[in-house]
């Protein structure tokens, strides 16, 4: 299949600009052969642009081939559950994880997720795009382990991630919220229309260190959860070593180039090669299938190539928004999906920030 030529422009944002006027958000899809528009309404645009997955969400209503670059791999694992937002995916005994296929614009999650059970503590990962992506993983879990998750854990603050936490405290179940300060008090700041039920749910939740490891013990299993950071101010990711499988968060995306609109590109580039382990693991990227070394690797190439770009554009005096309109990964990189034109102009202004130390 060839998609080298894949392109993609998101024009006319705000096209027709007075909100009375139903503007809409034009999306255009070029390839080698086809070409295809759709419009989304500004206002649902809007409203989901905090998150780091609102691109998600725009590129996946009208764009399907894309879905075959980044979705459609083989599951690593065996599936277990199809649902039009997603496969869940059992990775090992007592593991499984949620890979989100946001095509056909059902968004009850827009990332990925997981879970991991052990004799005592069923841990899920993720509070999802809604309360509804929640509430379908916690009856999984049931399914699965025949208990409701005991603890819920945020691995940041992106609405994709975290705005349906409150879907888990449920018909008399209060599973343990566990997310660090900074990320509680993002999703309350930053993920607006508030929710009374959200803001309870992140208020109550027990917080985890931004700087010490902290141990889950689950009952015959144990989990690492590592204070991180670089893709926003608080990430943090979620690691067992026995099978060894690390839930990465946002951290790493499969095959898709990431959003830098929260990063700190030298923090978000040690995470990630912190996170790159030496042995047979399997890595739960926020986006995009499951991945292992060859394609975690890719994607530590991939952040490198941007840096070198970036670097030189610093030095040779190209704006930002220049040089990143210009760049182009190696052919030897492979297939990525790129979701907006924007995305590397802001990686190189993310990178632009820190080299001036502004
Ligand atoms: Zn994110």
């Amino acid at each position: 299949m060839a998609f080298a030529h894949i392109r993609q422009c998101i024009s006319g944002l705000f096209r027709g600009s007075p909100v009375e006027h139903a503007p809409v958000l034009e999306v255009i899809t070029y390839s080698n052969e086809r070409h295809m528009s759709s419009s989304i309404s500004r206002r649902d645009f809007l409203a989901r642009s905090g998150s780091c997955a609102a691109h998600l969400a725009l590129a996946a209503a009208a764009m399907p081939l894309l879905s075959r670059l980044a979705w459609a791999r083989t599951p690593l694992g065996a599936v277990v559950a199809r649902e039009p937002f997603g496969n869940l995916e059992r990775v090992a005994d007592g593991v499984w994880a949620l890979v989100s296929t946001p095509l056909g614009g059902d968004r009850t999650t827009l990332s990925n997720g997981g879970i991991i059970a052990g004799r005592n503590v069923v841990l899920a990962i993720e509070g999802f795009n809604q309360p509804q992506g929640a509430q379908w993983m916690a009856a999984k879990a049931k399914e699965l382990t025949g208990r409701w998750p005991t603890h819920v854990a945020l691995t940041h603050y992106h609405s994709d991630h975290a705005n349906g936490v409150a879907g888990y405290l449920t018909g008399g179940e209060h599973p343990t919220v566990r997310s660090t300060a900074r990320t509680r008090d993002l999703v309350i700041a930053r993920n607006l229309p508030a929710d009374p039920a959200r803001t309870a749910a992140v208020n109550g939740a027990e917080l985890l260190s931004p700087t010490d490891v902290m141990t889950l013990d689950l009952g015959g299993r144990s989990v690492r959860v590592v204070p991180r950071a670089g893709h926003t101010d608080s990430d943090v990711s979620l690691e067992l070593d026995d099978p060894s499988i690390v839930f990465c968060g946002d951290l790493f995306w499969n095959a898709m180039v990431p959003n830098f609109v929260d990063a700190v590109p030298t923090k978000l580039s040690a995470s990630v090669q912190a996170l790159r382990r030496s042995r047979e693991t399997i890595y739960v990227p926020g986006h995009g299938a499951l991945g292992r070394a060859p394609e975690f690797n890719r994607y530590v190439a991939m952040l490198g190539e941007i840096e070198r770009a970036a670097r030189q554009a610093y030095v040779d005096g190209t704006s930002a928004a220049d040089a990143g309109a210009r760049f182009e990964l190696p052919a030897s990189l492979g297939e990525w999906t790129l979701f907006s034109k924007g995305f590397y102009p802001r990686a190189f202004e993310a990178w632009f920030r820190e080299l001036k130390g502004t």
